[in-house]
């Protein structure tokens, strides 16, 4: 049996140790964005433009390297400036365009002003009604995004009101042809859980006018992360004997996101034609559009089978008593 000698700094041939460099440090603070349970995404951050506290959440807009400015809400990515249009043509023009013609429109959240935008493109809109919770987001996006709201807060036909959108659509007399729901995803302790149950969507179904349409941003739909999309969509069944579901990829957010369209006739907007959708878009849509078109449409509205096969499952829908609560897995804060 040998034994092995341990070396020791006297040992000739060896030299003594050095002090380590300094940790490697990367040039930029990376922004992590939750892509689904265990996933995220990181974003290289140029540098902060505002971050503010408000009563309800903690506001921050970023440069990022790759996708310009960023919106976040407590922490989470909200959009940006360079892929927003995608989502929020996405989240818009589909229900607007499968209506025969929207004249009233509430938007409820949606408060960097580009569902505003997207809405104030229809011709046929005469009333768009935006409720957001924080006027602090609605101000720090006038300021910081102008390219994310392009006006819209000051269109005549845009009447911008403050408040929990729930209270709006229980308490409000007022009926809509289009209701388009963009607010913030259902976080623990969030201030939008509460408008993503049954007994929610059963109220905005009586703010509806006779044929009305509602359409609403639906979380993210990725191979690990679908239950709270589903959910989503389920409890939008619940509520609505008409609803279909779509997603779109956001390349900045490296996932599909999905979002619901419903209403009281079927809503058959996977069979819709491409060529329809264009003719519609010719003639009501006032200034070009970036990513929506026919071709877009029809992809919108056919999802993979994974997808599909999880929103036909059988499972429980969110209501006031046991409402959808999300919460990002290994995440602390
Ligand atoms: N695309 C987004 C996402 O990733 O979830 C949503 C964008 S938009 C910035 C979300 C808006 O919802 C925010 O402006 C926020 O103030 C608003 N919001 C959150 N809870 C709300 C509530 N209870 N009533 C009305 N607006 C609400």
């Amino acid at each position: 049996m040998t034994t092995r000698r341990h070396s020791t700094p006297r040992d000739p041939g060896r030299r003594e140790p050095v002090a380590a460099p300094p940790p490697r440090a990367f040039r930029h603070r990376w922004m992590l964005d939750w892509a689904a349970p265990w996933e995220y995404t990181a974003h290289a951050v140029r540098g902060e433009v505002v971050r503010v506290q408000s009563e309800f959440q903690e506001i921050e807009i970023v440069e990022t390297e790759a996708y310009g400015r960023c919106l976040l809400l407590d922490g989470e990515v909200q959009s940006f400036e360079a892929d927003e249009h995608i989502y929020h043509e996405s989240l818009v023009h589909p229900a607007l365009l499968l209506h025969a013609a929207p004249r009233d429109v509430l938007v409820l959240g949606g408060g960097e002003g580009a569902t505003l935008r997207e809405v104030l493109r229809h011709r046929s809109v005469r009333r768009a009604v935006m409720v957001d919770l924080d006027p602090h987001v609605v101000a720090a996006a006038r300021e910081h995004l102008p390219t994310f709201h392009a006006g819209s807060f000051d269109d005549p036909r845009t009447k911008l009101r403050f408040g929990d959108g729930r209270a709006f659509v229980e308490t409000s007399r007022e009926r809509f042809d289009v209701v388009i729901i963009d607010v913030t995803n259902p976080m623990a302790g969030g201030p939008s859980c509460r408008l993503f149950t049954a007994e929610f969507y059963e109220r905005v179904r009586d703010r509806l006018n006779p044929g009305g349409l509602v359409a609403l941003q639906s979380d993210a739909v990725t191979l690990h992360g679908l239950e709270s999309a589903a959910m989503i969509y389920r409890t939008v069944r619940s509520a609505w004997p008409h609803a279909a579901s779509y997603a779109v990829f956001l390349p900045a957010y490296t996932t599909d996101w999905s979002f619901t369209l419903a209403g009281p006739g079927s809503v058959d907007a996977a069979a819709v034609d491409p060529t329809e959708i264009d003719a519609r878009i010719a003639a009501r849509v006032s200034t070009p559009l970036g990513f929506y078109d026919g071709i877009a449409h029809r992809r919108l509205f056919h999802l993979p089978r994974y997808v599909r096969d999880a929103f036909q499952k059988r499972g429980p829908v969110s209501r006031d008593a046991r409402p959808l609560q999300e919460q990002y897995p290994g995440y602390t804060g």
